[in-house]
């Protein structure tokens, strides 16, 4: 992967929120080619759910926490979250008010471009409705007559409700009638087609021409044959289009300019008597978009399609600024570096330590979702309309995790670690807190905060245009919660946006690390490498003769441009294990039994690999950077520097009693 960018195009990311960089997994639809007819099929079991009525009623959701600090309190955003964790730990997210002096500088540009998401509304929840299904049978009779549908029609920038158009024309007496009176105006008025597009008559006319008039003119007894085709796929589940499996799939590239333009007709779709100025404060009321848009999630009668956009904000400056005038340590390009986040140790990480800018519009959303390593992480909303956030805390996992399985079986991965992938679904909070998930409810406006806790669960909802920008932090305290988290990911086989032990030695090296960090470090680090020394000699003992120490690499911090000691035994500390995908840190084997590329693994699943096929012994070569003496001798120092610590500090009479 290239991190290099032109220097006028905004460094893209996947991620949705910070750390999902490389967590997105599309196993939850497990769509393979069967071999026999080349057709895309499931191989999930699906289990048939009936849909409950959305009765929402807001009072079943708990508020979530408010804080205000004052200036004084303001000050130090770790010390002061640190503060405020164990008060609203219970509720997965708070929201911070910041002091009105607070007024950070917010950097885009028009031509800012980044590839958009789109966003499927109708299939957040449940994938397939009714909608779905006519959609497929006009796109299969446009398939069979050889016309080509993608990219779909759009009008405005907004995508074209295909099935909805055509029971538009239908009810006004069918495309003769239409065609002839020409009352394309009543249809978009049907279909809320915004009216800023001018050329939007003559749009309609030729979009239905194209993509609609052969399947009209088909006979009743043809569509219905082309439906019952569509319908005994849908029950055996078969699809043909991929993309019918996700509900949100990469978009476009486009310039902020162009999202900008589709966000403001998007709402004068749903909102046509709001204002739809972007920086102007909206009067529309974010309870009325959040009814509307769960009733768009769960009736899926409606095709709506929208966009949003996650932007690497390291390269490309965009978001907070980063100049010597901006130090504010509530800035997130500031707050990573903080002394109290052990995560500043790690460098610039993209999606995790390299804060994330985040496009919104009205009901773009990000689905339910918690950061894998189990990192908390703070997103401050920079301009446009409110965002409506929903929070589950970590001690209520196992409800959460029950009610998604009644309410979504397919979408959830069993027992796994991360049982729920990111971009994969939207639960209506009320569904949730009727099967008794302690849920609760903020709404961030336009200059304030959102804090996710530790391993608390969350989804969000944009009321319109908005910029916001969020990263990862860790205080101390999330250590031994990352070490659990890895541990988790490692057996599972999921892999991690960076290596656990990559942090805990460069803590260990950081000569500005605490000995209240070091104390945290060291139980997690010494296992690690008394396990890497002991693995190192079993393979010796199995007979691996390749062993090849590498040069400890020096790389330039981005920050402050002075040189920051890397050491990892990938160039770019991005290597994983091909069978349990964790980044490789202290060591790697190749395997070269094939003539191409080698097969990377860690040292465990080597010594496996060995014990199960011994040929593969002579084809192992193990790179490592530091040698076993070097591994001990960190440890040591670890241990010697808190035991000198220790002794400084115990008084006088305790001293002599330890000695
Ligand atoms: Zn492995």
């Amino acid at each position: 992967m290239t991190r290099k960018k032109s220097l006028n195009q905004a460094q893209e990311t996947n991620t949705k929120r910070p750390a999902r960089l490389e967590i997105k997994n599309t196993k939850t639809t497990n769509v393979v080619k069967s071999e026999a007819n080349g057709r895309k099929r499931s191989t999930n079991i699906k289990r048939t759910v009936e849909t409950p009525p959305l009765n929402y009623d807001l009072s079943s959701l708990i508020d979530a926490p408010v804080f205000h600090p004052d200036e004084k309190e303001f000050n130090d955003p770790i010390e002061y979250l640190e503060k405020i964790q164990h008060e609203c730990e219970r509720f997965g997210i708070c929201r911070i008010v910041p002091p009105a002096s607070f007024k950070p500088e917010c950097q885009v540009a028009d031509g800012m471009r980044f590839t958009a998401n789109n966003q499927y509304v109708h299939r957040m929840f449940r994938r397939r409705g009714t909608n779905s299904c006519i959609l497929e049978a006009i796109h299969r009779h446009l398939r069979e007559l050889n016309i080509n549908y993608q990219p779909p029609p759009c009008i405005g920038g907004i995508e074209v409700d295909l099935p909805g158009l055509y029971e538009a024309v239908q009810d006004l007496g069918g495309p003769g009638h239409v065609l002839e009176n020409n009352l394309w105006s009543k249809v978009a008025d049907t279909l809320k087609i915004p009216q800023g597009a001018h050329d939007r008559f003559s749009k309609l006319d030729s979009i239905y021409c194209k993509y609609l008039l052969p399947y009209a003119t088909l006979s009743d007894e043809e569509r219905k044959k082309l439906m019952h085709k569509i319908e005994s796929q849908k029950n055996r589940h078969l699809t043909d289009d991929e993309d019918e499996n996700e509900c949100v799939v990469k978009g476009s590239s486009m310039p902020l300019s162009t999202f900008y333009r589709i966000a403001r007709n998007t709402l004068s779709v749903w909102f046509p008597n709001t204002n739809s100025s972007a920086t102007d404060a909206s009067d529309l009321d974010p309870a009325q978009v959040e009814a509307a848009y769960w009733k768009l999630v769960t009736k899926r009668v409606a095709h709506v399609r929208v966009h949003s956009g996650n932007i690497d904000s390291g390269q490309s400056g965009y978001g907070f600024p980063c100049n010597k005038t901006s130090r504010h340590p509530w800035n997130l390009k500031v707050l990573t570096n903080n002394n109290g986040s052990v995560l500043r140790s790690l460098g610039p990480v993209p999606g995790c330590t390299v804060p994330t800018l985040h496009v919104s519009m009205l009901f773009s959303a990000s689905c339910w979702y918690r950061d894998p390593h189990g990192l908390p992480w703070i997103d401050y909303l920079h301009t446009g309309a409110d965002k409506i956030w929903y929070g589950v805390p970590s001690l209520q996992e196992s409800v959460l995790h029950q009610a998604m399985n009644k309410l979504v079986p397919d979408l959830v991965k069993g027992d796994k670690s991360v049982w729920l992938s990111s971009d994969t679904v939207m639960v209506p909070p009320t569904m949730l807190a009727d099967q008794k998930v302690s849920l609760s409810r903020t709404i961030q406006k336009s200059g304030q905060f959102v804090v996710v806790w530790p391993r608390a669960f969350t989804s969000s909802l944009s009321t319109g245009y908005s910029v916001s920008e969020s990263v990862c932090f860790a205080p101390m305290d999330w250590l031994p919660i990352g070490d659990a988290c890895f541990k988790e990911l490692r057996i599972n086989n999921e892999p991690t946006v960076f290596s656990l032990q990559q942090l805990l030695w460069s803590i260990a090296h950081d000569s500005r690390s605490t000995v209240n960090v070091l104390k945290r470090v060291l139980p997690i680090l010494k296992p690690d490498v008394d396990e890497e020394i002991q693995l190192r000699s079993s393979l010796r003992d199995f007979g691996v003769q390749q062993w090849r120490k590498l040069p400890v690499t020096s790389e330039p911090s981005s920050k402050d441009g002075k040189k920051r000691r890397q050491t990892s035994v990938t160039d770019d500390g991005e290597m994983e294990c091909e069978i349990c995908q964790a980044s490789l840190f202290f060591s790697r084997a190749e395997c070269h039994s094939k003539a191409d590329s080698p097969v990377t693994w860690c040292l465990m699943h080597a010594l496996k690999k060995i014990k199960d096929h011994p040929r593969v012994t002579q084809h192992i070569r193990v790179f490592y950077v530091h040698d076993e003496a070097e591994l001990r001798k960190t440890v040591q120092s670890l241990q010697d520097h808190i035991k000198s610590k220790a002794l400084r500090r115990a008084p006088a009479h305790h001293r002599s009693s330890t000695l």
